[in-house]
């Protein structure tokens, strides 16, 4: 089944056509800045990457785009629109609505829509990526598959703040974390690594790109999460800050006579790692670079940054009274060494002991613990349009 996977902005449109029975990428692409001028990056599996600047006043249009180049006789991968069997679409925020992925239709649009409070940045936008594909494509099934569902098994002692509970009750205020699609491949794909049934595993997921989150999953379901009601809380990210002190929005707020939205905005995009070293980047490789420079905030951007990581391993070994497994994922995850030694540094009271050479390898699975490790520790790389692909092909089947 070809499965076209659709990550739709508020300016921009990722896209990858699966063939989901062989697991492999037909093409894949990105439309930009749209709305604004418009540009279309597209390469076809084993071809080379090229962009176009096109005319793309909305969505639509960049889907009309889309399907002009995955048709093209040159850089095209399908010679038929009758070809796509199905559309997944990336859906960021599906409230307490949406536990699993599901076949899109009017009434779940609308319970989409009912969430946009929740995600007031993305679930509009992907709301108009699955509009614009219905309008390009009436005819072919589309699936939601929404980035908090997974983590919809959290038990209510591990979503509820200790706020007044008429806010839950009136306005949904809870934790609903982020990244589940991400979390879901990667806890089960650790369990067939480890060549054991997930429903006998606690493993703990170290989701750590520029943006990261950590997920405790219990005998295959999420038992809790470090992003909450949205995605600033948790670990220190590229440019998020994590997990503060709320009183601090009011200090800074009062302080630098500024509104809370903007000391929001602040911890949203200017905090993190790039806060932290002085605004030098929120890039792991560039700060690691400064750092064995002799920059000073760069390493303490870096050491932070690995402190609150360990800090919730911890905590979630606790939360599960053990864990079997612990998995890095995503840009820092799989490919920076430096960031997984230091997280790892804190972990010996578990038992864990590393092999160094194989902490070497990047982007790869991998086992980074010793054979007599008591607790496993592995690198995978993630992969959430394979596993949309792999949700949408499974409820059009
Ligand atoms: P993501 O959000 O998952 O794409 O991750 C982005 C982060 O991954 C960036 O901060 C990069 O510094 C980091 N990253 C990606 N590739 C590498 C690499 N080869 N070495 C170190 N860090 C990397």
């Amino acid at each position: 089944m070809k499965v076209l996977v659709i990550n739709c902005g508020s300016s921009s449109l990722k896209y990858q056509l699966i063939d989901s029975a062989n697991e492999t990428v037909l093409a894949k692409g990105l439309c930009e800045r749209i709305g604004i001028d418009g540009a279309i990056t597209h390469q076809k599996a084993g071809g080379e990457k090229q962009t176009w600047q096109m005319d793309m006043p909305n969505h639509t249009k960049a889907v009309s785009y889309v399907i002009d180049k995955l048709l093209d006789k040159e850089v095209g991968a399908i010679s038929s629109l009758d070809e796509i069997d199905a559309v997944g679409h990336r859906i960021v925020h599906g409230g307490e609505k949406f536990a699993k992925s599901v076949i899109i239709t009017e009434e779940v649009m609308k319970a989409i829509e009912e969430c946009n409070d929740l995600a007031p940045l993305h679930n509009p936008a992907n709301l108009i990526g699955i509009r614009s594909c219905r309008e390009v494509m009436p005819n072919v099934p589309m699936v939601a598959v929404f980035d908090t569902a997974f983590h919809q098994t959290m038990p209510k002692k591990a979503y509820m703040y200790g706020l007044p509970n008429e806010y839950y009750e009136k306005y949904k205020v809870r934790r609903y974390g982020f990244h589940g699609t991400s979390h879901d491949y990667v806890s089960h794909r650790a369990a067939q690594l480890l060549e054991k049934d997930i429903k006998d595993l606690k493993i703990i997921v170290c989701h750590l790109g520029n943006g990261a989150s950590v997920s405790a999953v219990q005998y295959g379901e999420c038992v809790d999460t470090s992003m909450g009601l949205t995605p600033l809380e948790g670990l220190i990210m590229g440019t998020r800050s994590g997990d503060i002190d709320p009183a601090i929005v009011s200090f800074i707020a009062q302080k630098e006579h500024i509104s809370a939205e903007e000391v929001i905005n602040i911890c949203n995009k200017k905090s993190g790692v790039l806060g932290l070293s002085g605004g030098l980047s929120s890039d792991f490789r560039d700060l690691a670079g400064a750092a064995q420079e002799g920059n000073e905030l760069a390493k303490v951007a870096l050491e932070t940054w690995a402190y609150r990581v360990a800090k919730y391993v911890g905590a979630y070994a606790a939360a599960m009274n053990g864990v079997d497994a612990i998995v890095f994922t995503a840009g820092v995850g799989e490919n920076n060494t430096a960031a997984r030694a230091e997280v790892c540094s804190y972990l010996n009271y578990l038992g864990i002991t590393i092999d160094d050479a194989a902490n070497q390898k990047r982007g790869e699975e991998v086992f980074l613990s010793t054979p007599d490790s008591s607790v496993s520790v592995m690198v995978i790389p993630t992969d959430e349009e394979m596993a949309i692909a792999r949700q949408t092909a499974m409820l059009v089947k």
